[in-house]
């Protein structure tokens, strides 16, 4: 049978309400009309280039209308669309869009040159450029290569029908960030991108008129399903901004009265700090997600103190993304959980060495995770499917973490930052927490260095308030009054800021770098 649960015809359902608002970016409206008549449009100039069903279509750019008709126009015609991440290396975008085999590369004007450079390597027959501000079309003609998007606009051609999918039909091909090595291509199927609106709309306080601020890198899982695709898929209202502001954040928020936000934890940090967060009128949000990263608990007693509940949620790439999520009603309760399965998904936790089932309240174990929201496997990588993927459906995840008694899933940590130091085992987001609630101290990362004695000890690179400069006997006091003697951090380093990636996560192999330099320093 066919189970035609494509994000495209999602969107043409709404269009019978041809005056509702869908999608307000960058302060331009766009009616659901508006907007699948323009992804008709492209889907027809796209066919016309001859991107078929199946094939790669690759979208390299900021949060745009354009991201959204790419991956709509690619699903009216069956193909599979590819989010790069615009901050990646050359070489780096030359693996995803090789790896790909992307047909199509759609790249906003101002990516073009980092395009170019790897261009001759990479299959794709079709070129779209994009003007970067749509609003001040660029004054450059295009390159020979490159067709304006404007001509692949237009209702001169005669309209393609939509290709009938599949709930295991591949939708998206997202390269997972990276942080632990070369980016993987998670292959997630139209059944995955709805199943996680499924379970959002039935864990979280959603409705069809919510109000969704987009302002996470839709190019990431978080940004694109959380909820930005369901709010837009269900009759709500997507404020898309092309990239995080806080405060542009703070005044969208009041002014257009949003109802739900889905942001890391550094994000959450930042719009904080935006000067008159305490008094802004905040009384329309009503699903605030925070994910992606560990949460400091601070940050979960400070926004709650501010009468905003941030609902803790984990996932990944692989589960599109949502896995677990904390109930709005037991933030205070809960606070630091990253809540229980979502209703149409199981969890549970394994030993990583033996792959047994852990079932004892508080033991910690991989987290596992099986259910129509977990990816079809990694493409053109059976070796790294297989390594992650078993038999039975459940996908290992490499994240550590614990429950409790009433079922509630506590993050540990990820299992590949252990550090083990004289045969025990400190999970780093453990310390971490600690570190951050240190008196003068921002931000805390640790990571294991060397030791001849225990194999590894505990460094700790700190960012602090102006002036301030703890010393290692200082932090050695304040995070021993909680944790074992053997997890304290015997180096610490104070810099100006951590490195993160796009999406505000820590990427502990530049911390690595950045560390060692400072050592040969
Ligand atoms: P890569 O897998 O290449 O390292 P990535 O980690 O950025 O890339 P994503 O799928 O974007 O891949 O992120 C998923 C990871 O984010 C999880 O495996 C987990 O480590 C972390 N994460 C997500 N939610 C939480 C949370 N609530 N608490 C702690 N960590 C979280």
């Amino acid at each position: 049978t066919v189970v035609d649960i494509s994000p495209a015809t999602a969107l043409r359902r709404r269009a019978q309400y041809p005056t509702a608002s869908a999608l307000v970016y960058e302060g331009h409206e766009f009616s659901a009309a508006q907007l699948s008549r323009t992804v008709d449009e492209f889907a027809a100039g796209l066919a016309e280039r001859g991107l078929r069903r199946g094939d790669r279509i690759a979208y390299l750019g900021l949060n745009s209308v354009t991201f959204l008709q790419t991956l709509f126009a690619a699903a009216h015609l069956g193909a599979v669309f590819v989010p790069v991440n615009f901050r990646l290396a050359a070489d780096e975008v030359r693996h995803i869009l090789t790896d790909s085999g992307a047909h199509t590369l759609v790249v906003e004007e101002g990516h073009r040159e980092l395009v170019e450079s790897v261009m001759s390597d990479v299959p794709a027959r079709c070129h779209v450029l994009v003007d970067t501000d749509p609003r001040c079309p660029s004054t450059e003609a295009p390159v020979a290569v490159w067709t304006p998007l404007s001509e692949l606009l237009g209702a001169d051609r005669p309209f393609t029908v939509p290709v009938p999918l599949h709930d295991d039909d591949l939708a998206s091909l997202m390269y997972t960030s990276g942080t632990t090595g070369r980016p993987k291509g998670v292959m997630l199927t139209h059944g995955n991108l709805w199943w996680n609106a499924v379970n959002v709309d039935s864990m979280v306080d959603t409705r069809s008129d919510d109000v969704n601020l987009a302002v996470a890198p839709l190019f990431h899982i978080g940004g694109l399903n959380a909820l930005t695709l369901r709010t837009l898929l269900r009759g709500g209202t997507v404020v898309l901004r092309r990239a995080f502001d806080p405060a542009q954040c703070l005044r969208d928020l009041v002014d257009h009265r949003v109802t739900s936000l889905f942001g890391v934890p550094a994000m959450y940090t930042a719009l904080m700090r935006v000067p008159g967060f305490a008094e802004a009128d905040l009384t329309a949000l009503r699903a605030a997600i925070v994910a992606g990263a560990p949460v400091p608990e601070r940050l979960i007693v400070d926004y709650a103190e501010r009468g905003v509940l941030l609902q803790q949620s984990w996932g990944l790439t692989e589960t599109a993304p949502f896995a677990t999520c904390l109930p709005a009603g037991l933030t205070t309760e809960k606070t630091g959980s990253a809540g229980s399965p979502m209703p149409y998904t199981e969890i549970r936790l394994v030993d990583p060495a033996t792959g047994t089932r852990i079932d004892g309240v508080e033991a910690r174990g991989e987290i596992c995770v099986r259910g129509p929201n977990v990816a079809a496997g990694y493409w053109n990588n059976p070796e790294a499917t297989a390594a992650a993927f078993d038999d039975a459906g459940w996908f290992h995840t490499g994240d550590i973490a614990h429950r409790d008694r009433d079922g509630f899933y506590y993050i540990v940590d990820r299992l590949k930052d252990m550090i083990i130091s004289g045969g025990e085992n400190i999970y780093p987001a453990e310390v971490e927490r600690v570190l951050a609630a240190c008196p003068g101290v921002l931000e805390a990362a640790v990571i294991g260095v060397p030791d001849p004695k225990w194999g590894e000890t505990v460094l700790a690179v700190l960012t602090c308030e102006p002036g301030i400069t703890p010393t290692l006997d200082v932090v050695r006091a304040f995070v021993g009054e909680s944790l074992a003697r053997y997890k304290l951090p015997t180096r610490v380093m104070v810099a100006e800021q951590l490195p993160r990636n796009a999406s505000g996560k820590l990427v502990k192999s530049d911390l690595r770098r950045w560390v060692e330099a400072r050592q040969h320093a």
